[in-house]
């Protein structure tokens, strides 16, 4: 059996390993690569694997650095089953047309500024790509044996990182030699808000283990009281809340966090608006799925528990743009997370000059971004073509990430009975990797390995 490291080496995008054994291949996770120019750059050149001889892919989780190469992996030519959670398969139905969507707005728009390189520019993938792609999802069950061909298969488990996210054990038998390969996929947090606890491993022989967090502690804040005060302050202000969210867990989390405020009377009696289409549907799915949470089984009510009472789902576009001329206060929760693209914009122009408002960045702020510039201190950023003054309030909550910090991920190694053969570690920058390496050589002695991009083991 051999493993092919073919993304997510010593970055956080682009996950996709190649297993192959004889006249079989898999590939697990099938992930885009984000951020730079040079990273992206990746997306566009071949595999160095015959795609229409894949057996199949497995899927841990629906995030587009997972996922998100899919529709091109289908384009040149895999016709096999695409393995994954039943609620993964949602996401994705949601999620990979709405990326193929986003390339062609980018292609066009590269194309009519003429600052492409390209004499037409074009999309990585379209919505019609995207949409093809979905006919090979197919559904796995948890805790049952997948064959994957003689002598090998798959297990999948729910992980927690967010809704419908697996580990993916695949065990082999070879001539006498019995061996297991564990895909951490992304490694959840400990008491997450409603994201279960990381999943419980025993033994594995190679694990592929993520170090996005592998040298950062999340602050530890209370996050209703968080929310309570800026709200309560801006609304004393007569100012709008806006809150950019990415559409899948960030905004469920955000709603979660509204009801909750709203059940205990800490919540002020304004409207509530939730203005991204990918949100909306996204957040159905959370609820056709509540039973995958983690306040399902502490008895927590369900019902509603993403509604807060005063909530208006923007359907419109021309509804979102009523938005912009509201009377009094109000919050809008609205896409992209870090102010890329999205309604979201429009919202800025109008809100950010107004300095009874507030901008709440929820999640990681990427260099180069808007979100970033805000949160760097930026007076003014530039929204369509025209320089917006920032008088709003900026405020930033850190501790909301779907994925562990060290500790997390030191707490859920130091639960396996027995160390690895070896582990690879993945997902993350370099920094991450090294101080994530050094803390488990430390404090287990276990052999730690940092692949680089198409690097290949014998297992
Ligand atoms: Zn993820």
């Amino acid at each position: 059996m051999r493993l092919q490291f073919l993304g997510a080496t010593e970055t956080v995008t682009g996950s996709k390993y190649c297993l192959s054994q004889g006249d079989h291949s898999w590939l697990i996770d099938c992930g885009l690569f984000q951020g730079l120019k040079e990273l992206r750059r990746r997306n566009w050149h071949r595999l160095p694997v015959d795609e229409a001889k894949l057996d199949a892919v497995l899927l841990t989780h629906a995030h587009i650095d997972h996922t998100g190469y899919l529709p091109v992996l289908v384009k040149h030519g895999f016709e096999g089953p695409i393995y994954a959670s039943a609620p993964t398969i949602e996401l994705c139905k949601l999620m990979l047309p709405d990326a193929g969507y986003i390339q062609e707005e980018d292609a066009r728009f590269a194309a009519t500024k003429g600052f492409s390189k390209h004499a037409s520019p074009q999309a990585l993938y379209t919505y019609d790509d995207a949409v093809r792609s979905l006919k090979q999802l197919t559904p796995v069950v948890d805790c049952e044996w997948l064959d994957l061909s003689p002598g090998v298969r798959a297990m999948y488990r729910p992980s927690g990182h967010i809704l419908g996210s697996r580990f993916i054990n695949i065990s082999v038998e070879e001539k006498h030699r019995h061996f297991n390969i564990f895909f951490g996929g992304d490694i959840g947090r400990y008491d997450a808000l409603i994201a279960i606890d990381p999943g419980k491993v025993k033994s594995v022989t190679y694990l592929l283990l993520e170090a996005t967090y592998g040298e950062k502690l999340h602050p530890e804040e209370d996050v209703y009281a968080r929310f309570e005060k800026i709200i309560m302050e801006t609304v004393a202000r007569g100012g709008k809340v806006l809150i950019p969210a990415f559409a899948v867990s960030r905004t469920q989390q955000i709603l979660y966090i509204l009801r909750k405020l709203e059940n205990e009377g800490r919540l002020p009696p304004v409207p509530i608006y939730l203005n991204s289409p990918l949100a909306i549907d996204a957040t159905s799915v959370y609820k056709q799925f509540i039973h995958e949470q983690n306040f399902f089984s502490n008895g927590t009510p369900t019902e509603d528990v993403f509604h807060p009472s005063r909530l208006t789902m923007v359907h419109e576009a021309s509804a979102s743009k009523h938005l912009n001329h509201l009377e009094g206060p109000a919050i809008i929760i609205s896409s992209s997370g870090m102010l890329i693209g999205g309604r979201i914009l429009h919202h800025l122009k109008y809100y950010l000059p107004d300095p009874a408002s507030t901008l709440v960045l929820t999640g990681f702020q990427a260099e180069g971004t808007r979100g970033r510039a805000l949160l760097d201190g930026a007076k003014s950023i530039k929204v369509h073509g025209q320089d917006v003054a920032v008088r709003a309030h900026i405020e930033f909550v850190e501790s909301l990430s779907a994925h562990g910090d060290w500790k997390d991920i030191m707490r859920w190694l130091k639960g396996f009975e027995r160390p690895p053969h070896t582990t690879f570690l993945i997902h993350g920058e370099q920094s991450a990797l090294g101080a994530l390496k050094q803390k488990i050589e430390d404090e287990l002695r276990w052999n730690v390995v940092i692949p680089r991009y198409f690097d290949r083991v014998d297992l």
